[in-house]
């Protein structure tokens, strides 16, 4: 059957579907605001296209699309180092399989909730849709937060967090990887409870270590994909990132990768920050100075302020709440790469970038720019590459582990990275095409939010009312 031929009886196709069903997503989800901000970013990209074509709406794909799945919330009780009893609470959304297995990292920090985990499950799906691999989406993780944990408080939390999830999980349901707080060693505990209760092994989740299991550049790989994009969007202008100056925000594993690739690539990365403060580097970040930021925020699990003890010309400037912006934004630069957290660019920030005349930003953390900033950067025709294109690489890695783990094969790191790159070059063409179709060039929001969408709800429409 033809998903195109296909329209479903029975509903009526009046009034303006798109604040009808943005109203009902706020009534149903209060008290969720990411969430909210996710769908409607998605949701004034498709306008364009729903217009054009009336079956999405009448098989009421809007509103299958918002609601999970499937939603697992459960109790994670542990003991800390001092043999008391610490309870935290655990989540897997599994929001679309339309296309694939569920996919999409577990995120622990203090932060996390219900309508966090939504909206990251929500953007998934479109990302993992654009990355032409066979993926669904869903999110999960925990308000549990590894900093300042031992190992082993660390190993005990994420046997606890297993022993729940690993009933929901598997290769061909659900396979979650990593993202905040949730790294190398995190999956490696996760992996091992997993085994233990399933009595198998298999490629359940990703970012496994090389030699059980893992893809060699599936830890590079969102970096080094959000900078293959913004190489890509700067080729449309006959530019190259060879000399740019360049803003990195975290230290975390994006970052890192991001400021790896940025060097290969001839560029000069000048910042990084965690939640404490931004450092600023004027003479850039060079491979000597990376190399010390990996061993202190993976090995000794640092501060990134303790940088400027080492490297005496770089400033540190502590965070300020009470600031309303974010002075690593204000550092003249050409280049400007995202990579800590959502909302992570306000309004006050976007105006700074762009009166400082930055030419590209290319989003490595999910969701970073608030719609305000989103709509500043595009109404400033910066070169804007959203979080569903930009860091798509991380996920596609993914998917590429869990192809090498189905064949039972490993490819070698040439292999994987040129794969990557080529998908990155499909992304920022599927994305800039679509773009075009519907009217709006060089606006990659609304390329990256209706390709994702077509082949998904396509997928819906082809598999029935489910
Ligand atoms: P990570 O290794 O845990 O690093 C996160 C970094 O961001 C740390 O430097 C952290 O500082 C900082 N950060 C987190 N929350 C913050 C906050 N509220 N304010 C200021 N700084 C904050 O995580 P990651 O994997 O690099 O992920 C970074 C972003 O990329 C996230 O948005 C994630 O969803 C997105 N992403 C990751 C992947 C992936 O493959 N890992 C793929 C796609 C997208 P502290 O240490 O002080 O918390």
């Amino acid at each position: 059957m033809s998903s195109s031929t296909m329209t479903p009886p029975g509903n009526k196709v009046t009034g303006d579907y798109i604040e009808e069903v943005m109203t009902t997503v706020r009534s149903k989800n209060p008290a969720e605001p990411e969430f909210h901000q996710a769908v409607q970013e998605v949701f004034e990209s498709l306008r364009l296209m729903l217009q054009k074509h009336s079956e999405y709406r009448a098989a009421r794909i809007l509103e299958r699309l918002v609601e999970p799945e499937r939603v697992i919330m459960f109790r994670v009780p542990w003991f800390d180092d001092q043999g008391s009893i610490q309870v935290n609470r655990g989540f897997r959304i599994e929001m679309n399989s339309a296309i694939g297995p569920y996919k999409g990292g577990l995120r622990f920090h203090a932060s996390v909730n219900l309508g966090i985990l939504k909206f990251l499950a929500f953007e998934q799906v479109f990302k993992n849709s654009l990355t032409t691999l066979p993926m669904g989406g869903g999110k999960g993780g925990s308000d549990f937060d590894p900093k300042g944990k031992s190992d082993n408080e660390v190993m005990r939390f994420c046997q606890s967090f297993m022993t729940e999830l690993w009933r929901h999980i598997g290769p061909d349901t659900d396979v979650p990887a990593g993202d905040i707080g949730v790294g190398g060693r995190e999956i490696g505990f996760l992996f091992g409870q997993y085994k233990r209760l399933a009595n198998e092994f298999t490629g359940v989740l990703t970012g496994k270590g090389v030699n059980w299991g893992g893809s060699l550049i599936r830890p590079e790989a969102t970096g080094y994909g959000c900078v293959y994009l913004a190489a890509e969007m700067l080729k449309t202008r006959k530019e190259s990132l060879e000399g740019k100056l360049c803003l990195v925000s975290g230290s975390g594993n994006v970052s890192q990768y991001t400021v790896e690739k940025l060097l290969d690539l001839g560029a000069k990365p000048i910042t990084l920050s965690d939640s404490d403060g931004v450092i600023y580097d004027p003479d850039g970040i060079d491979r000597e100075k990376l190399a010390w930021v990996m061993e202190l925020k993976n090995v000794r699990r640092g501060r990134i302020r303790q940088y400027t003890d080492k490297f005496s010309k770089a400033i540190f400037m502590p965070t300020d709440i009470k600031l309303e912006h974010n002075p690593l934004w204000n550092i003249k630069a050409d280049c400007a790469f995202p990579s800590a957290t959502q909302n992570e660019i306000n309004a006050k920030d976007a105006a700074n970038l762009i009166k400082n005349g930055v030419r590209v930003v290319a989003e490595g953390a999910n969701m970073p720019s608030t719609l305000e900033a989103t709509r500043m950067f595009l109404d400033a025709g910066t070169l804007y590459g959203p979080a569903k294109a930009a860091n798509a690489g991380g996920v596609a890695a993914s998917g590429l582990e869990m192809a090498q783990n189905s064949a039972r094969l490993s490819w070698t790191r040439e292999e994987v990275d040129d794969r990557l790159h080529k998908i990155m070059v499909a992304i920022h063409k599927t994305c800039y095409e679509t773009a075009e179709t519907y009217g709006t060039p060089g606006n990659l929001v609304n390329g990256a939010n209706i390709a994702g969408f077509l082949k998904v709800a396509n997928a819906m429409l082809d598999q029935g009312l489910v």
